[in-house]
């Protein structure tokens, strides 16, 4: 039987509460939404947090309240999945895409610090595979004297802010740990992804931890958000239920992006289980491949503990040293033929038609390459056993023997 790669995790729990929420006459954005959003920002440490039908849907609508638009330029990692770009593109603005660490794959900060100009409005980076960034460099950066003196500010919000905002796509990273915060209280904004493949799953769907500083009130930006994702309206379907509250004003030309209260039930059951249960299980997982793996030469294990980190162990990023990317496809092939499901986080967005740029072609961002050439993602997911696991390491020991000659 195949091992999957990453099925979502559902049980009778869960099945209930969405029942519960079936039978209760109210699907749409209600009270299991609202509670679900108060038990993230209380997990998470951040001062609020509003729920949203993706990661993609938050972030976009992250810079398009903080004004972001055509001229202006974000910088993102080029190792990464494509909607980290996508949204900046919609906002009509350039993403501009900077090569990674070669020990950690996260954005190097010594590469952001050279793509600052004085168009830069935001750095939007990605805790690949759930480490999170250096948070702290990358304040003193954007706070330092030198790079606030770039920013120009255009928008209220921008002005507010007076530099760089600097939004996380923690689509990975929900549960990580940088000196001893968790995600989501780290950044000025963070965006968690709820997608079926992600650790939380919601089906799909995501939420916007806002952690704004001061002069910032994050209670008056979550309110402005929701109703930036209905339609600008400034009630939502339940408040215009309560007796005689039908009248209600548009401030905004809004989008539509709010959360159900049937995928809030998914998240509220797996968030309850979250840190006892899935992040354990998942640590087991890494613990096991690379106690398994250390031993072999060829292979170089991903980072997802240092003194200062803790993972939320999403994507077992493995590398292969010394092999090009024909035998890493070749490795792959072998490895679904002993019927394990593996994976390739990222190919790096040049390589993409959407992104091909002649000024930015793939030999500008070699680390990302190179890893990309060599990269395997093992299967992570609650509910892989110990025999399962173990079959995951054989197929990969064997053949990666195979095809490099032993
Ligand atoms: C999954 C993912 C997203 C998109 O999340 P959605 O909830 O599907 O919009 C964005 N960035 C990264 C790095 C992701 O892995």
């Amino acid at each position: 039987m195949l091992i999957p790669f990453s099925p979502p995790y559902i049980d009778q729990r869960m099945i209930d509460e969405v029942v519960d929420t079936l039978r209760s006459g109210w699907i749409t954005t209600g009270p299991k939404t609202k509670k679900f959003e108060r038990e993230l920002a209380d997990y998470c440490g951040n001062q609020a947090t509003l729920a949203v039908n993706s990661n993609t849907f938050g972030m976009e609508i992250v810079l398009r309240w903080f004004g972001i638009r055509e001229g202006d330029e974000v910088i993102i990692p080029v190792y990464t999945y494509c909607a980290t770009a996508n949204v900046i593109v919609h906002c009509g603005a350039t993403p501009v895409m900077v090569d990674v660490c070669p020990t950690d794959l996260n954005i190097s900060i010594e590469n952001i610090r050279k793509a600052i100009t004085s168009r830069t409005k935001a750095i939007i980076p990605v805790d690949l595979g759930g480490l999170p960034i250096d948070y702290d460099e990358l304040f003193s950066l954007v706070q330092s004297k030198e790079v606030r003196t770039l920013f120009s500010s255009i928008t209220k919000e921008q002005e507010l802010l007076g530099r760089i905002l600097i939004l996380s796509d923690s689509a990975h990273s929900i549960g990580a740990e940088y000196k001893g915060r968790k995600t989501g209280s780290l950044a000025d904004i963070s965006v968690f992804s709820f997608h079926a493949v992600k650790n939380l799953t919601t089906a799909e769907g995501g939420a916007i931890a806002l952690n704004l500083p001061l002069p910032f009130d994050n209670e008056k930006v979550y309110q402005y958000l929701c109703a930036l994702t209905l339609h600008g309206q400034d009630k939502d379907a339940l408040a215009k239920t309560k007796k005689g509250a039908w009248r209600y004003d548009v401030i905004t030309s809004g989008y539509k992006g709010n959360m159900t209260d049937i995928m809030a039930s998914l998240g509220l059951i797996g968030l309850e289980h979250y840190e006892d249960e899935v992040l354990k299980i998942r640590k087991h997982i890494f613990d096991q491949y690379s106690a398994a793996l250390i031993k072999y030469a060829w292979a170089e294990l991903p980072v997802y503990e240092t003194p200062d980190k803790k993972s939320s162990y999403h994507l077992y990023c493995l590398r292969i040293k010394g092999i090009s990317e024909k035998q890493r496809d070749d490795i792959i092939q072998r490895i679904f033929d002993r019927d394990v499901s593996v994976n390739v986080h990222y190919q790096p967005l040049p390589l993409l038609t959407a992104f091909k740029d002649e000024k930015h072609p793939i030999e500008d961002y070699p680390v990302a390459y190179d890893s990309y050439c060599r990269e395997i993602t093992l299967p992570v997911w609650y509910g892989l056993t110990d025999e399962m696991i173990d079959q995951v390491i054989d197929a990969v020991v064997q053949s990666v023997e195979e095809v490099i000659g032993f």
